[in-house]
């Protein structure tokens, strides 16, 4: 790909022409024939909710990410609170976790009574910074939380270390990680427990969907008593030899968290394409990143040695003393360009629940709060066409260069 020309530098918010006529969303599905086919299969079959659908697709994935588990859930959110369940949260406990997340993270451990404890990112990855987690420890402390964020893994080896040291879970959320690698391991073969998500915007969908990959038979089992209403099929099997066919018992307070048979089908057929996905979208941010690294004001993100990112999403930052305006009116004028930019995350601190019920305050976690002010996420997804990114980078320079101070 070359570099496209700038051209036409009248913005689109002052009433020029925009780089695009049409929205280019930040993400999106791929849906194929080979989905919908794979679908309507399921659709015409004996099961449209659990059966064999459901294990075929938590075999799949087990094997994909190396995991000897894989528990599925109704949302990569529910996944997150079964884990929260299986790793035994509850009143009084802390977890630690990034404060530069979506807010399920720190949710599901909120779900079980416990604390959400953040501690703050490192300034390339902004992924949590291992360094700063043992300054968060407290005899309460019971997990620890790292999310992949845009893709990047965590840096697993001294979180491992700390939880190992301190007795501590650690639950991996890794919604952007699907396919991602950590020193040539796989994300899912890491962490106690992974989480993944198969919103649209994500790797593979299933419409809504989520999974934990785990290699304790311990967490699976109560994974899926706790997606099924806290009934134990293993438990539920025997007792029915006994008791009748009818038979069924409530171990603990559980949820209907299950996901369907027809998802799973859908599941199934996209994870196929999972490397293809993957491969498009390095291509794509390779591409972003050849043009706008040696742009003025602008920061593109980084891959770790000896990481593979899933490239899920493409944050750039500004550097705000370099522009005539704030990110505000750069990410308005980029909108007005056509281009569905994004902000990935409002640091969880700082929503008014987490003030309210645990006080927090702003200042609390200056690298994540000083990142989200300069954030914005480029459209990066494995259906856009070369010239859908020649269109972000041709505005990218377009409104940056517009504001740029001389
Ligand atoms: C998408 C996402 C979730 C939640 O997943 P859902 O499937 O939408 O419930 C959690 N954490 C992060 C970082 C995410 O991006």
């Amino acid at each position: 790909m070359t570099q496209p020309d700038v051209g036409d530098t009248d913005l689109a918010i002052h009433g020029g022409k925009p780089v695009r006529a049409t929205h280019l969303a930040y993400g999106r599905h791929r849906i194929e024939e080979e989905d919908i086919e794979a679908v309507v299969q399921t659709l015409r079959s004996d099961w449209i909710t659990t059966g064999p659908k459901v294990e075929e697709f938590e075999e799949a994935i087990a094997a994909r990410v190396g995991a000897q588990y894989a528990v599925t859930f109704s949302s990569g959110t529910a996944a997150l609170h079964g884990a929260a369940f299986a790793a035994g949260l509850g009143n009084g406990d802390e977890a630690i976790t990034t404060p530069l997340t979506f807010c399920a993270t720190a949710n599901c451990v909120a779900y079980m009574g416990a604390t959400p404890v953040f501690s703050d990112v490192s300034e390339d990855t902004l992924n949590i910074d291992p360094e700063q987690i043992e300054s968060h420890l407290s005899p309460r402390t019971k997990a620890i939380l790292p999310v992949d964020y845009a893709g990047q893994p965590a840096d697993l080896d001294p979180i491992l270390d700390i939880a190992e040291r301190h007795g501590l879970i650690v639950i991996e959320d890794a919604a952007h990680a699907l396919g991602a690698e950590y020193k040539g391991r796989q994300v899912g073969s890491l962490s106690q427990m992974t989480m993944f998500s198969f919103h649209p915007v994500k790797h593979i969908t299933t419409g809504e969907g989520g999974l934990i990959a785990t290699d304790d038979p311990k967490y699976a089992s109560r994974l899926r008593m706790f997606r099924n209403h806290g009934v134990d099929p293993e438990v539920r099997h025997k007792q029915q030899l006994v008791n009748g066919q009818w038979y069924y018992e409530m171990q603990e307070l559980g949820f209907n968290y299950r996901l369907t048979d027809v998802a799973c089908a859908l599941g199934l057929s996209q994870l196929k394409r999972l490397s293809d996905s993957i491969r498009r979208r390095r291509e794509i941010a390779d591409y972003y990143t050849s043009v706008l690294s040696s742009l003025p004001g602008v920061t593109t993100p980084v891959e770790k040695f000896g990481t593979k990112s899933s490239w899920h999403i493409y944050p750039i930052r500004l550097e705000l003393s370099r522009f005539k305006v704030g990110r505000k009116e750069i990410f308005q004028a980029l909108r007005a360009e056509n281009i569905g930019v994004q902000v990935h995350y409002i640091p969880v601190h700082l929503h008014p629940y987490y003030r309210q019920r645990f006080g927090y305050t702003p200042g609390q976690f200056p690298k994540s709060e000083e990142a989200y002010e300069t954030l914005i996420t480029l459209p990066l997804f494995h259906s856009m066409t070369d010239p859908d990114s020649q269109d972000v980078v041709t505005a990218v320079q377009k409104v940056t260069s517009h504001f740029a101070i001389r």
